[in-house]
């Protein structure tokens, strides 16, 4: 099998599986619990909090767990226009978020929040001023993600969201690093963020957990409310075992952040080369993206078609955003790719373990493809 849908999930790393058993075979307490037992699942699960918090440049104390980034986001977002948005009515977005920051906007929007979306000018690409042109005092949130899903294009999140905090010091910012975490530096205080959204499932820990970091003095409005655990904010039992899982990935891969991105980088390269001798192919993300994800297009072959086509030779990619299941979410178009060209729009998601010649042979049977599939 070649597996290049890394943005949509990546297999958990020995670390992580290791971790988790030991929570669930050990640990498996319920770190609310007052005894032994108890103690020591909240002991591993703090270990987690402390990596994850670190590696952000934060304190275990700004760090909350969730089921994943689809929760983190909604409570970002739903949590501090509750808490700040009486007054302030206006909500700040680029117009190409994933689908679990988007869908919450317009549900914010239908309960009476102004959402201005801001789109990459015809060059493709985004600019803060953009952004700031449109931030006023009535402005309670600016949400920009910081690596697109769907073509690695890297948001301008820093200069924005600092010029942001210079203007209106009482702006919320936040972040959806989903894509860019353990891929790029993702530091709190340098982005000027003060909540951002991570996930365990892309960076090789397991599904069903997330991170929200949250700025010390920002004050969010629960969204789910019970037991009181995560500090009030999130209640539940916390997933001690998936959230040892994170840890333990972030452990493992936070040391080599730079080292990957330049593995991943010469596979970009490799691939990106590949792919341009073949004829009609034409590569949609920008050359200064992330190169974990390489957007192309299929020479106008569909792209469901020819993804099943690579499935039937174990090459495993990737239509668009995974989370659309197959629907054009609207981005690629926002990115100026429309028409044939979107609707034959493949992703290739890389991690550092792919090799070269799995790039080599997904280039060769796309070729073959083109030839040999119909639509
Ligand atoms: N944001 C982005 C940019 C994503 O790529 C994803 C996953 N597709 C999510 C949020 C949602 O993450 P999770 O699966 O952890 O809910």
């Amino acid at each position: 099998m070649v597996y290049l849908d890394n943005a949509a999930t990546t297999k958990p790393c020995t670390e992580a599986v290791n971790a988790a058993i030991e929570a669930m075979t050990e640990n498996f307490g319920n770190p609310s619990s007052l005894h032994r037992a108890g103690l020591n699942a909240l002991l591993a699960m703090d270990k987690a909090r402390k990596n994850i918090a670190a590696s952000i440049g934060a304190d275990a104390d700004n760090i909350l767990f969730t089921s994943g980034a689809t929760e983190s986001n909604n409570l970002a977002l739903r949590g501090a226009s509750a808490a700040y948005g009486k007054k302030r009515r206006r909500i700040v977005a680029s117009a190409v978020e994933h689908a679990s920051v988007d869908e919450t906007l317009s549900d914010l929007e239908n309960k009476g929040f102004e959402v201005i979306r801001v789109s990459p000018r015809d060059d493709g690409r985004f600019y803060a001023e953009d952004f700031m042109a449109v931030c006023n005092d009535d402005t309670v949130l600016l949400t920009m993600m910081y690596v697109n899903n769907e073509t690695g294009y890297i948001l301008p999140v820093k200069e924005t969201f600092n010029s942001a905090k210079k203007r209106f010091k009482d702006i919320i910012t936040h972040t959806d690093c989903v894509q860019a975490y353990m891929k790029l530096p993702v530091k709190a205080n340098a982005l000027g963020a003060d909540l951002i959204s991570l996930s365990g499932h892309k960076i090789h820990g397991v599904k069903g957990v997330g991170a929200l970091y949250i700025r010390k003095g920002v004050r969010l409005i629960p969204v789910v409310t019970g037991g009181k655990q995560e500090k009030g904010i999130r209640s539940g039992t916390e997933s001690v075992p998936l959230i040892c899982a994170f840890g333990a990935a972030v452990e493992k891969l936070e040391p080599t952040i730079k080292e990957r991105f330049d593995r991943v980088s010469a596979l970009k390269d490799r691939l990106t080369g590949l792919v341009s001798s073949i004829e009609g192919v034409e590569v949609n993300s920008p050359a200064d993206g992330s190169p974990y994800v390489v957007n192309i297009s299929a020479a106008g072959k569909r792209s469901e078609i020819m993804l099943h086509y690579l499935e039937s030779k174990e090459i495993y990619v990737s239509s668009g955003s995974a989370c659309s299941k197959g629907q054009q979410s609207g981005v690629l178009g926002q990115f100026g790719i429309n028409g044939k060209r979107a609707d034959s729009a493949l992703r290739i998601s890389m991690t550092a373990e792919t090799t070269e010649a799995e790039i080599e042979q997904f280039a060769s049977s796309l070729r073959e493809g083109i030839v040999n599939v119909r639509g």
